[in-house]
């Protein structure tokens, strides 16, 4: 059931990304340093009025003509590409996510949640999951808190870590998104709902890569799975599609895992675990996150 929001808006970080976690046990927190550049007037003007620029932006990713023709979708490619030069994200899991959030408390740094952008440039507010899915922190935080007082608001730590479990438990990607591919450049943790969040339907539906992997890739011993008939839970929870039946138990398409972990905390034979990548890394978040 979706009801209508009124006011649509959406955040750059997300749109702008269209066109342009071994399990990591919970090892303490990295200790590194938020490293938000962006001028101060940008960030104020951005997060304030960055929807009025970005709502065509969102229809043009929802309009399948422009994916049928050459030249619309070349364009569309090439802006992609060159966006993400600027904006992009990556896959976190739920330990990750602690940890970076450990990091930023401990640094003092606000955190805040609102609702989530995808959710308003779609204008699809659910009346069964989480809707204030929207985690930003740092001076992006306070610009939203600022600009935005009736819809973000500051959370305590316990707060933050209860609200990313029950993202997790919904089944929503947690992904940070940052600029330029700069260590720190974090902005924005969005935890996503793979039914309305725009970046996922562009890599999903478009093959437009708004997101990169994270550092970690499921793995399964299949001799543990109670079998897919009787289970099954790792298919219905993966949302990239790499969790498939063979031979009767859940296996693991590692090219196509994106390393979130839904899959392992809801495994009933306890069979599925998160190894790390090899030669994968993590770039906003590597130092908010620690090793
Ligand atoms: S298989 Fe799917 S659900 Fe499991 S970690 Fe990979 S992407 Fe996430
Ligand atoms: S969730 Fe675990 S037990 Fe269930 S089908 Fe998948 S691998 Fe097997």
């Amino acid at each position: 059931m979706k009801r209508r929001l009124g006011n649509p808006g959406v955040s750059v970080l997300r749109l702008s990304a269209l066109f342009g976690m071994t399990i990591v046990a919970h090892e303490g927190h990295g200790g590194g340093v938020l490293k938000q550049t962006m001028p101060g007037f940008l960030l104020h003007w951005m997060s304030r009025y960055e929807h009025v620029l970005l709502r065509p932006i969102n229809w043009l990713a929802r309009s399948d003509w422009a994916y049928r023709f050459e030249p619309t979708r070349r364009f569309v490619e090439w802006t992609s590409r060159r966006v993400k030069n600027i904006v992009s994200g990556e896959v976190l899991t739920l330990d990750e996510v602690h940890s970076m959030l450990d990091t930023l408390f401990d640094r003092g740094e606000t955190v805040a949640t609102g609702t989530c952008p995808c959710r308003r440039a779609r204008n699809e507010i659910s009346d069964t999951v989480p809707n204030n899915t929207d985690m930003v922190f740092g001076r992006w935080a306070d610009e939203y808190v600022r600009n935005y007082p009736g819809l973000y608001h500051r959370l305590e730590p316990d707060e933050a870590r209860e609200l990313v479990g029950e993202f997790d438990r919904c089944g929503f990607v947690h992904q940070v998104y940052g600029l330029r591919h700069a260590e720190g450049a974090a902005y924005v943790l969005c935890n996503c709902d793979r039914s309305v969040c725009i970046p996922m339907h562009a890599q999903r539906d478009r093959g437009i890569q708004a997101f990169l992997k994270g550092r970690s890739v499921a793995a399964v011993d299949t001799g543990d799975c109670v079998g897919v008939e009787e289970c099954g839970a790792c298919l219905a929870r993966c949302p990239f599609g790499a969790r498939v039946e063979r031979n009767g138990r859940g296996w693991v398409d590692a090219e196509a895992c994106f390393g979130c972990g839904l899959c392992v905390s809801t495994c009933r034979g306890e069979a599925s675990r998160l190894e790390r990548r090899e030669g994968a890394g993590l770039v906003y978040t590597r130092e908010l996150v620690g090793p």
